[in-house]
């Protein structure tokens, strides 16, 4: 192994441009290399920038149009606080019967799941705040009132990995949590007055 697969970015990407969203079988199917190889090329070119990393596969990023890291919501009012969804940090949560609840950031977003039976939900969209790519909640991880809030308070900051959230907290504070964490704490308000982290 050595140097860096352009080759094969390139086919991909154009893959990805031609069909609108393709399949880490077709992409299989058009490269001739493993399923991880794959995988490790959409994170790679997800992290660019240049698509968009979905389960299975990936999607043209073209289709995420600004304001929109909720496609299919009828509206752009966050819906617990009614505030303007920022592309940014918008957080949408998709339901099995096919409706969206779209929010203006993950604090928001956290704190109305408890409303919700995870049973009900289908997907969960929210950005990574580094890179931008479109990521399922559940996978996130969350720092929770860093120095950073760009919307509402205590902040919740999104991020694909452990690693850079952590890294993250290091510069701007705040804590780290896993999904399940981070609802609970938004949802029991312990966010608000206690900032520490065990
Ligand atoms: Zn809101
Ligand atoms: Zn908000």
């Amino acid at each position: 192994m050595s140097g860096i697969p352009l080759g094969r970015h390139r086919k991909i990407i154009q893959a990805v441009r031609d069909h609108g969203s393709v399949t880490i079988e077709q992409l299989m199917a058009l490269t001739g290399v493993s399923h991880m190889t794959i995988h490790r090329d959409l994170h790679a070119l997800a992290a660019q920038g240049l698509l968009r990393k979905t389960h299975g596969g990936a999607t043209s990023l073209i289709e995420v149009l600004p304001g929109d890291a909720s496609p299919g919501a009828e509206s752009s009012a966050c819906a617990m606080c009614g505030q303007a969804i920022s592309p940014r940090v918008g957080f949408t949560v998709r339901l099995t019967s096919g409706q969206s609840i779209a929010t203006c950031c993950a604090h928001c977003g956290l704190s109305g799941m408890q409303h919700t039976p995870m049973d009900d939900v289908r997907a969960i969209l929210t950005r990574d705040f580094l890179y931008q790519q479109t990521l399922d909640a559940r996978d996130a991880w969350f720092v929770i009132d860093s120095q950073v809030a760009l919307c509402c308070r205590p902040g919740v900051l999104c991020f694909a990995t452990r690693d850079d959230a952590t890294r993250f907290q290091a510069g701007f504070g705040g804590s780290v949590h896993a999904f399940a964490d981070a609802m609970r704490r938004l949802t029991t308000g312990h966010a608000r007055r206690h900032a520490h982290s065990g």
